[in-house]
């Protein structure tokens, strides 16, 4: 009925999220709300690392690719459950270090890392960089000399596989603003740039193809480029990699149209096809990191406001305005991408509405869905949007000095304030 399972409906007809009522919830602590299920996001990191264990001989590392929800607990729970995490900007760094997060199982990524970004990684120890260009590269070299640090490192590579949601495409794919090409000789290039280097400690390659994939065949496909790089690099250098990073972008269930495929399978198939291919090239069965976020987050959360007004268009849609939009969600008017809602006062309800969901900006575009099946929706009803733990809080914004929603988490029964609602005062503390 929901596209999560931690959803359901309860005696009174209310929505139910981890076993609370939203209802409550919305009462407790003010819409618009985010909620997250520790439960679930710790459930998802084991059966991440269950995988592993299971079908990779527990060689690997599961790093949680933060950029998808990044607040200090969420770092804690990743430390708790023995995930590394991903991190793309100081920023990110700093939240999980301030959490206690440790810096040796932390992988800092980005395009255009700047120097302080570099020496603030190296300072505080972060374990691996995966270095994007070779302007990085001699940079990081440099930086690490003047510290007297010898930082891991991985190459970031272009496999030639680029997949979103049900198609992949296999290509040059040099148009891509990430990474080294392996067409052009430029990711062979930088190996050998790397391997001559002083202060730089190469270990392994990285690479990541894409987000919201249901295939498992594009991963597999990239995984045989990989490891066909790292026989090129050795044949070349001399340099055995140990470490092979497959970035993350498994699907995940936004509606009702999208089947995700299980963890397990994934895993089970992908290590087939790195120990196969290793044997093949005579190499070492490479240590693995994978880095989903989307999929450890997303389906864990949901978001909850309060209808404001309902404008009805003769023969044209239906509007129904909440007091949140794009600055809590920017999904759909980024990508339009779509999402399962309910009115979690009415849950119990048919759907037999069809509406177009407004936010509250000063934006033609600020919408959360068009077409969206609902219960008859009035001004005071409480409305929840699914699947929205991934890339909502983490890229939401003030935009018309709108107030960042709290984040809740629902663990066993209780539920908690994990980051706090902003206030009139948080919107000008920088102003001078
Ligand atoms: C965004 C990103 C991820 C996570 O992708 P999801 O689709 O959220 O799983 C992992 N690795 C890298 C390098 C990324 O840029």
């Amino acid at each position: 009925m929901f596209v999560s399972n931690n959803l359901a409906v309860n005696e009174k007809g209310h929505l139910t999220f981890g076993g609370l009522d939203t209802v409550d919830l919305a009462v407790q602590y003010g819409t618009p709300l985010y909620l997250i299920d520790e439960d679930m996001v710790r459930d998802h990191c084991r059966q991440y690392k269950q995988s592993i264990e299971e079908y990779y001989d527990g060689k690997g590392l599961v790093c949680y690719a933060s950029k998808a929800l990044s607040c200090k607990e969420i770092y804690r729970i990743m430390k708790s459950e023995g995930c590394g995490v991903d991190t793309v900007s100081i920023g990110e760094i700093y939240t999980s270090l301030s959490a206690g997060f440790p810096a040796r199982d932390m992988v800092f990524h980005g395009n255009n890392k700047t120097e302080e970004a570099l020496s603030f990684a190296l300072e505080h120890g972060v374990g691996r960089i995966v270095v994007d260009n070779l302007t990085e590269l001699k940079k990081l070299n440099r930086l690490a000399g003047e510290a007297g640090k010898k930082p891991t490192i991985l190459l970031r590579v272009k496999p030639g596989v680029d997949a979103h949601t049900h198609s992949f495409i296999r290509t040059g794919q040099i148009d891509s603003k990430f990474g080294f090409a392996i067409e052009t000789g430029e990711a062979l290039e930088a190996a050998v740039e790397a391997a001559k280097m002083e202060h730089i400690n190469l270990v392994g390659a990285h690479c990541h193809i894409g987000s919201q994939i249901f295939d498992i065949d594009p991963f597999k496909l990239a995984a045989e480029v990989m490891l066909g790089y790292m026989k090129d690099v050795h044949e070349k250098t001399g340099v055995v990699l140990t470490e092979l990073n497959l970035g993350g972008g498994f699907g995940i269930k936004y509606t009702e149209e999208d089947a995700p495929v299980p963890y397990a399978d994934y895993m089970k198939q992908i290590s087939d096809v790195v120990k196969q291919k290793a044997a093949e090239y005579g190499l070492p069965v490479p240590f693995i990191l994978i880095e989903p976020g989307r999929s450890i987050v997303g389906p864990a959360g949901i978001t909850v406001y309060t209808v404001g007004t309902r404008k009805e268009i003769p023969n044209i849609r239906n509007y129904v305005s909440v007091d949140g939009g794009m600055c809590d969600n920017p999904r759909y008017a980024l990508y339009q991408s779509k999402y399962d809602a309910v009115l979690a006062n009415k849950a119990d309800q048919p759907k037999d509405d069809v509406v177009t969901i407004a936010g509250e900006c000063c934006e033609s575009g600020d919408l959360l869905g068009e077409n969206v099946p609902l219960q008859h929706a009035e001004s005071g009803d409480i409305l929840a949007v699914l699947a929205t733990g991934a890339y909502n809080y983490s890229m939401s914004s003030n935009y018309n000095r709108n107030m960042k929603p709290a984040i809740v988490a629902v663990s066993q029964g209780e539920s908690r304030v994990i980051v706090k609602r902003e206030t009139l005062d948080d919107l000008i503390r920088n102003d001078i």
